[in-house]
């Protein structure tokens, strides 16, 4: 399914000049899983939040809906009440910086997500000033 969004977006900003290859790059720290009986921890998912600069509950909301499986936050870690497979768990944390991190004008990760009001959320991009609505 394409995101109308992003369409919209890519017409919206077809004029504005692009800034390329900055050389600034976004790093996110390993993900580091654990099994344990029917449980799968994160043991760095603070970290991981950090490096994003999400709360922590927005991350972890949007991984149990994707993953379809309930987790809780326990200090530092996330556990997920049931075996989650860890290199999906990792390319949904990439799908979450593609989409609530990444600013999709210039590509740079200094982001932050602002609210209009309940139902309305935007990410706004701190180097080129982007704001882009964002369904979170
Ligand atoms: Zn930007």
């Amino acid at each position: 399914m394409k995101d109308e969004y992003d369409t919209l977006l890519e017409r919206v900003y077809k004029n504005i000049p692009k800034h390329e290859g900055s050389g600034e790059r976004f790093e996110l720290p390993d993900v580091e899983v654990l099994e344990q009986g029917n449980k799968t921890l994160v043991r760095n998912f603070g970290d991981l939040c950090d490096v994003m600069r999400r709360e922590p509950a927005v991350v972890s909301k949007f991984l149990s809906k994707e993953l379809a499986v309930p987790s809780s936050i326990d200090g530092k870690r996330l556990i997920f009440n049931g075996k989650v497979d860890s290199r999906l768990l990792v390319s949904k944390i990439q799908d979450f910086v593609g989409k609530f991190v990444k600013c999709k004008v210039c590509n740079r990760y200094d982001t932050h997500i602002s609210s209009v009001d309940r139902n309305t959320k935007v990410l706004i991009c701190e180097a080129c000033g982007a704001r882009a609505p964002v369904r979170l």
